[in-house]
């Protein structure tokens, strides 16, 4: 299977291959400086919002040696908007010892290109293969993901060394580079996370995911546990066309918001029931009780006036229980 899957990816990417600006044109060598640069780039973006970014340190910066000499402001200035700063910090500090300490070569070994600052294990081995053509086997989620699907993982979550070990199945001896760009490749364009596009895949003989039928559920994820369901009460306390709102703390679930009242009566009222809404946070379902009542007089805080209420920039549960009150008052 692996040297008949790889042969087809291989001849997939010949054909279907994206032009890419650090990509080498048929027929050039690889510069190392441009594949290095792209692979930093890469981490924790994605190619539409890099590929500018990446346009300009390569026309700015064209080689390793002059990045090295550059101003490190002016690196960080041209870097704002990619996010992550610590990494455009790395690149610097990289370029300055690949020009220094390497002679302004990358070393083509991916245990030496791990001990350049901003560099680690996918990256090393994406420049072994990009670069050098060395045979590398780099891990990302787009790799673990198809290469879950090939060999249908049945392990949930798998780890990074399982599927190193069956992706270093496919890598093939020769091109290595274009295998782990095809990788890319094809998991960014067919073998996606939601709907893998598996009339487009030239991998469907090899694909063990696609002969069961259902390639989407891999890899398998361990199931989410039940959130859990929180009660409360929150208050609607009204006087003549004012609702009284409060500032939350800081801390805690929707620090610093505005919101009605909530757990603690704020007044000595008739209370009405009004009610109630779900919500669900990230951790927890919610279920919020509504209590209305008319205010003898005004006390103490924010009374805001209910027709104005959406300026108010209520969180979206509050947004909600003050529909409730709406209706209260109406039917009131
Ligand atoms: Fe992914 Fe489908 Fe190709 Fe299998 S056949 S590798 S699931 S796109």
């Amino acid at each position: 299977m692996a040297v008949d899957a790889s042969n087809a990816l291989l001849c997939w990417y010949a054909v279907d291959k994206r032009g890419l600006p650090w990509r080498a044109r048929d027929g050039e060598r690889p510069d190392p400086y441009r594949v290095w640069l792209s692979e930093i780039m890469l981490q924790q973006t994605t190619i539409a919002h890099a590929r500018p970014y990446f346009e300009t340190f390569a026309r700015r910066w064209p080689t390793v040696a002059a990045l090295a000499e550059a101003d490190e402001g002016e690196v960080m200035a041209a870097w704002a908007g990619l996010g992550y700063y610590a990494r455009a910090r790395n690149l610097l500090v990289c370029a300055r010892a690949v020009a220094g300490a390497h002679g302004g070569r990358f070393p083509e070994e991916e245990a030496k290109l791990r001990e350049l600052p901003g560099i680690g294990d996918y990256t090393a081995a994406a420049i072994a293969a990009i670069a050098f053509g060395r045979r590398a086997v780099a891990v990302d989620a787009n790799v673990g993901r198809i290469v879950a699907r090939l060999f249908a993982v049945k392990e949930i979550a798998p780890s990074r060394a399982v599927i190193a070990e069956l992706a270093g199945r496919l890598v093939p001896a020769e091109a290595a580079g274009d295998f782990t760009q095809a990788m890319m490749d094809l998991g960014q364009t067919v073998c996606t996370p939601r709907r893998p596009d598996c009339g487009r895949c030239p991998l469907t003989a090899h694909c063990v995911a696609f002969g069961e039928g259902e390639p989407g559920r891999y890899p398998l994820k361990a199931p989410r546990p039940a959130r859990p369901r929180r009660r409360g009460t929150a208050y609607w306390l009204e006087h003549q066309g004012h609702v009284l709102l409060v500032r939350r703390p800081r801390r805690g679930l929707l620090g610093g918001m505005l919101a009605l009242p909530t757990e603690v009566p704020p007044a000595d009222a008739a209370w009405a029931e009004a009610g109630a809404v779900d919500h669900v946070f990230t951790h927890f379902a919610l279920n919020m009780r509504l209590l209305c009542a008319e205010a003898k007089a005004r006390g103490d805080g924010l009374w805001w006036p209910v027709e104005r209420l959406g300026e108010a920039g209520l969180p979206t549960l509050f947004a909600k229980l003050a529909a409730r009150g709406a209706e209260w008052r109406r039917a009131a």
